[in-house]
């Protein structure tokens, strides 16, 4: 918003960007990971009928504000949003909607089950997810692994251990938010660098600020087996 800079002002629908999330589409079933204060508009641009669940990967703003709109899927689908966190986020979830977890249920409020994560592998629906525990500064923030895809957002640490969990991928989503160093975010170079050594068979940047530059720029210099994501993106992948 009030950004008059070249990227904002880009004719180039790639450099229009919502906030970061994705969803996952397995057997006409549907998995979202983040539900921040687009999702209302991504989920309308979308077309998006049903979801079984939705994966948080932590609590800042960004990635949890839209979570009062599953309103519309527990109406048109008669479905309590299956929200899946950890013990961590799950009480932020429960301050910053209050009234959607208070003993006095006002009519309308979201219908949310809160399903409690830990570093384990858990199912939603038939898909597996492997949580990878990287962090954003010092705040704990869950990628995830299912099958051969891999999707890190929001980190500029990923502790040796969890690097295991990182081998054989086809497709890795990890985030570079611009080039000049950041407290909290992988810069290109950090992530570039990261790609080569997790080597992924494809890596696609995201949570990109319009600081990082020109989308069409961007991705031109980027080495071989790396692109800069953009808004409506879709990958398949192998599970
Ligand atoms: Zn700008
Ligand atoms: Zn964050
Ligand atoms: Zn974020």
């Amino acid at each position: 918003m009030a950004c008059r800079c070249r990227i904002c002002t880009s004719s180039d629908a790639r450099d229009q960007r919502l906030r970061s999330a994705i969803m996952l589409t397995h057997e006409e079933r549907n998995v979202v990971i983040d539900s921040g204060p687009d999702f209302r508009q991504q989920m309308l641009r979308e077309d998006v009928r049903t979801i079984e669940g939705i994966v948080f990967t932590h609590e800042h703003k960004d990635h949890i504000a839209g979570l009062d709109d599953v309103r519309a899927f527990n109406y048109i689908n008669n479905w309590r949003a299956q929200v899946y966190c950890t013990e961590q986020v799950g009480e932020a979830l429960k301050r910053e909607f209050a009234y959607a977890f208070s003993d006095k249920k006002y009519p309308g409020i979201p219908e949310i089950d809160l399903n409690i994560i830990t570093n384990d592998k858990f199912n939603v629906g038939n898909l597996t997810f492997t949580p990878i525990q990287v962090y954003h500064l010092h705040l704990p923030v869950f990628g995830y692994r299912i099958g051969s895809f891999a999707y890190i957002t929001d980190a500029n640490v990923i502790p040796e251990e969890e690097f295991e969990k990182l081998k054989n991928l086809d497709v890795l989503v990890l985030n570079a938010l611009r080039r000049e160093k950041h407290p909290s975010h992988f810069t290109l170079e950090e992530a570039v660098a990261l790609a080569l050594r997790i080597g992924a068979k494809q890596t696609w940047f995201t949570h990109v600020s319009h600081q990082l530059g020109l989308h069409e720029d961007v991705d031109a210099e980027l080495p071989e087996g790396m692109r800069l994501a953009y808004d409506g993106l879709r990958l398949e992948v192998s599970l």
